[in-house]
Order: C-alpha cells, then sequence, then structure tokens
C-alpha cells in the first residue's frame, strides 16, 4: 500500500513541481516582457532622433531616409493649409524635443510667420532648408497675372510680392524632392553622423525611386499637343515647369477671384476647350465649381500636401493627362 500510494504520491508531487516551474516562467517570461517593453519604449525614447518638418510630403522624404532612427513631426497636420495654418502648444513641445527642423524654405506662409518661432523654442535645433539649391521661380503675383484680373486685384498683389516673391511649393516637382531629399540627408547625418550609412542607402533607394516617378511622368504627359491646365490654386508651378504644361490659375495666393476675374477665366476656358478644373481638397472649391458649371466641365480634387509621395504625384499626372485630350 505505501509502496502503492508512492507513485500516485510521486506523481501528485511532480504536478505540484511542474505548475511551480510553470509558474514560475510565466513570471519569468512576465517580467522579460514588462522588462523589454520598458526598456524598448525607453530605447525608443533615447535612440529616436526628433525631426520636426512643416508639411506631409517632407515627412515622407524623412521618414523614407531615416526609416526607425526617426520621429518626424509634421507642423501642418493632413487637411491642413500650410498658407494659413498655426501649430499648437502640443507641437511646440515636440519642437522642443527635436534635433532637427527641416523647413521647406521657400516662403510659405506658415514658416514666414511660425519659423522663428519654432526655432526660437528650441536653440539647438539644426535647421535645414530643404529649398537650398532649389531654383525658385518667381510668384506669380508679382508677374504674369498682374492685369489678368483687372485693377482690383492689383493692390493685392502688390502687397503679396513684398512679403514672398517665389512660389513656394517646391515640392511638387519630382526632381526638386530629389534636392530636397538631399538637403535632408545632409541634416541627418550632420546631427546623427552614427546613422550616415543606413541614411545613405535609404537616400539612394529613394532618389532612385523620384528620377523613376520623374521618367513616368515624362511618359504620362508626353504626346499631347493641348498643354493647358486650368488649377484653382497655383500649387503646380514647379510641377508645370519641369513637365512643360501652361497653368490658367484661379485663385490667388489663398484669394477667390473677383466676379470680373471668374468671367475672364470662363472665357479662358472656352476658347481653350478645358472642361477639367483641378482644386484641391485643402481649400474652398466654390468659384471652381461656379466655372465648372459656366463650361459644362467637372471638377477634379488633386492634393499637393498628401502623404505619400510617389503615389500622389502618379494620380496627379493621370488626371492632369485627362486634361490634355
Ligand atoms: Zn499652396
Amino acid at each position: 500500500m505505501f509502496i502503492g500510494l508512492k507513485p500516485s504520491q510521486a506523481i501528485y508531487m511532480k504536478r505540484i513541481w511542474f505548475a511551480g516551474i510553470y509558474l514560475l516562467v510565466l513570471v519569468f517570461l512576465a517580467g522579460m516582457f514588462a522588462g523589454c517593453d520598458g526598456k524598448a519604449a525607453e530605447d525608443t525614447g533615447e535612440q529616436k532622433m526628433g525631426v520636426v518638418v512643416s508639411i506631409l510630403p517632407q515627412a515622407e522624404f524623412a521618414e523614407r531616409i531615416g526609416g526607425d532612427r526617426l520621429m518626424v513631426t509634421v507642423m501642418v497636420p493632413p487637411g491642413g493649409n500650410p498658407h494659413t495654418y498655426e501649430p499648437t502648444p502640443g507641437q511646440l513641445e515636440e519642437v522642443s524635443r527635436a534635433k532637427i527642423y527641416a523647413k521647406v524654405g521657400s516662403g510659405i506662409e506658415f514658416e514666414l510667420v511660425w519659423a522663428d518661432k519654432i526655432i526660437s523654442v528650441n536653440k539647438e535645433i539644426l535647421v535645414v532648408d530643404c529649398s537650398s539649391g532649389i531654383d525658385l521661380i518667381e510668384s506669380a503675383d508679382n508677374s504674369e497675372h498682374e492685369g489678368e484680373n483687372g485693377e482690383l486685384n492689383e493692390e493685392e498683389f502688390a502687397g503679396e510680392a513684398a512679403s514672398h516673391n517665389y512660389d513656394p511649393h517646391i515640392w511638387l516637382s519630382p526632381a526638386n524632392a530629389k534636392i530636397m531629399t538631399e538637403n535632408i540627408y545632409s541634416g541627418l547625418i550632420e546631427a546623427d553622423p552614427d546613422g550616415r550609412d543606413f541614411y545613405y542607402e535609404n537616400k539612394v533607394v529613394f532618389q532612385n525611386e523620384l528620377d523613376e516617378l520623374d521618367n513616368e511622368i515624362r511618359k504620362i504627359l508626353s504626346g499631347r499637343e493641348n498643354r493647358k491646365i486650368l488649377v484653382y490654386h497655383p500649387a503646380w508651378t514647379y510641377f508645370a515647369r519641369d513637365y512643360h504644361l501652361e497653368l490658367v490659375i484661379i485663385e490667388k495666393e489663398g484669394k477667390e477671384p473677383t466676379a470680373e476675374g471668374i468671367k475672364n477665366l470662363i472665357s479662358q476656358a472656352k476658347l481653350y476647350n478645358i472642361k477639367l478644373i483641378f482644386a484641391s481638397p485643402e481649400l474652398s472649391v466654390k468659384s471652381a465649381e461656379t466655372i465648372a458649371r459656366e463650361i459644362g466641365g467637372s471638377v477634379v480634387l488633386i492634393s499637393p500636401l498628401e502623404k505619400d509621395y510617389l503615389t500622389n504625384m502618379r494620380k496627379v499626372a493621370e488626371a492632369f493627362k485627362q486634361a490634355l485630350e
């Protein structure tokens, strides 16, 4: 009996022992995971370099080069308008922790108003000018459009010219995007030399993709006689320069056109047989719709601020192609 009991007792003991071990393993694993989590959270806080950018396409550029080494903060959020946006206190706090501020640098209103403030929040921050090396286009308001909308707008134009002389939308040309990427890369290796090889490899891959994009857009838009594109907001000036398009612009730097301006645009659209009007989802499209109704055409929304740069630019090229038919 005694001997008979022994095996069951042994089994019982074994079970207790096994359960004990099991529990220990659980506790150990839980501890390890907790430790891991805690450590990982600390590591990301310590290792990831804070990079502040103004607009979403820049975030894409920075992330494509910096990957997991970076914590990118975008000042103008999705749906925000870089001509009018004001940062939140929370965003300025992000700035105070960042190593780099990559500004567009081409005179976009958000930066004209806020760049100094952003820099003053964090005096150590390395400021990267993404426009450095880009051939800037004089703002349309300075030159060719003065007479176009009649005298009413000339005063406004004079005011605009004083505040910013260049068209700020430099990122909407893959060739410019390549230069912006180069500028961001230079900033990254200056602030984080340990990541140099990593940044370099990623930069080369992304710049090759930008070259491919450029070739592709060239193909998409080639072979069409008509080069006129009617746009609401003059965001596509650099794009138009690269791909030999002629922009007919409705809005002038954030302002709706006058009644006379609209009349003028309608007759231009009719003259050139324009049926599509391109507007951005970030802005009001009231006058674009008015014109579309008058010419029996339609409004197509294209965004100059989409984060997924490559996909968005292809989409825009395809949309413009429809207008050139
Ligand atoms: Zn704009």
